[in-house]
């Protein structure tokens, strides 16, 4: 008898144990579950940069794309993808440099993945140039203005998705705006009276930033940090620098020695590194770099080109 009602008494609790599991899975889709962080994941450096001041101690940030991995080649792996769908909240920028992304979006936001397209509204559709590479620019990020309409959309999404801590990261939007308001001064003082607007770029990233400061990319396709450039590409760069008064050739690799010595030799041009920032090398992840840091030395090197 004793035996049977404990049997009885067990079965309640197995049912109880039950539906308190299957409920907590539900509101699973509608924020972390109490004393767990919000999981967060970002695509390309900036929104992982901005996602993480943001969430602060509240959230746990993943960024798909690994440290060194050219961001406009990538594709992401079925187990990365899978991985994406357990997250609260997945950031992604839009436009040509995560196009994997976008495709995923639908299907993620049916899943009850709160997605936001940082970059949403803020492409500038240009027309194809003739002998344009690949891709369109779309490096919004390289504009702290432009920034700033990216992280207020990372925040508002946390904030929607994490009532409970809403205020925690509205607080820290403001932080960040405040710094990047900072940064488009400095930028604004240093390079809107700048006595040069040409600069010549390997990697037609920096659109937006020439853009904002009233500056003029000259983007060279062909022209990579790995290889010898070809004598008909050094033969127009000669002749661009000697046009233009360019002392200074910029590109986005470090590991840039040997095109670094042969400009030296053939052009008369030195070589500068521009960061795109859309990702970090191994090399700047360990040296504890952010936005921040990456965009002060870009403006280090910006001075540097525009005013000798
Ligand atoms: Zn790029």
């Amino acid at each position: 008898m004793k035996a049977r009602r404990l049997y009885f008494l067990f079965a309640i609790l197995m049912v109880a144990a039950f539906l308190i599991t299957s409920c907590s899975q539900e509101t699973d889709s509608q924020g972390p579950r109490k004393g767990e962080k919000l999981k967060i994941y970002t695509t390309i450096y900036p929104l992982y940069d901005f996602a993480a001041k943001i969430a602060g101690e509240k959230g746990l940030v993943e960024k798909v794309v690994p440290a060194g991995v050219e961001v406009h080649d990538f594709e992401p792996s079925p187990k990365l993808v899978a991985g994406i769908y357990d997250a609260d909240v997945f950031v992604y920028l839009g436009g040509s440099i995560d196009p994997w992304a976008e495709k995923m979006a639908g299907q993620l936001s049916k899943e009850g993945v709160t997605v936001v397209k940082a970059g949403e509204s803020l492409f500038v559709e240009e027309p194809d140039e003739e002998g344009s590479d690949d891709h369109s620019d779309s490096h919004v990020w390289l504009d702290p203005v432009l920034a700033k309409a990216m992280a207020g959309r990372i925040a508002e999404a946390l904030a929607e998705k994490d009532e409970e801590n809403a205020s925690y990261y509205r607080e820290n939007l403001k932080k960040l705006e405040n710094r990047l308001d900072d940064l488009d001064q400095e930028y604004s003082k240093a390079l809107l009276q700048a006595p040069k607007k040409d600069f010549i770029v390997n990697h037609a990233a920096f659109g937006y930033l020439a853009k904002r400061y009233n500056l003029n990319q000259i983007a060279i396709s062909g022209l990579s940090s790995q290889q010898e450039p070809s004598p008909r590409k050094l033969a127009e760069l000669s002749e661009l620098c000697r046009e233009k008064g360019i002392k200074y050739i910029m590109v986005e690799a470090s590991s840039s020695s040997k095109l670094a010595n042969v400009l030296a030799r053939e052009v008369g041009a030195k070589v500068l590194i521009l960061h795109p920032l859309e990702n970090l090398s191994e090399e700047d992840m360990r040296a504890g770099k952010d936005y921040f840091a990456l965009m002060m030395e870009n403006l280090e090197n910006l001075k540097k080109a525009l005013n000798e």
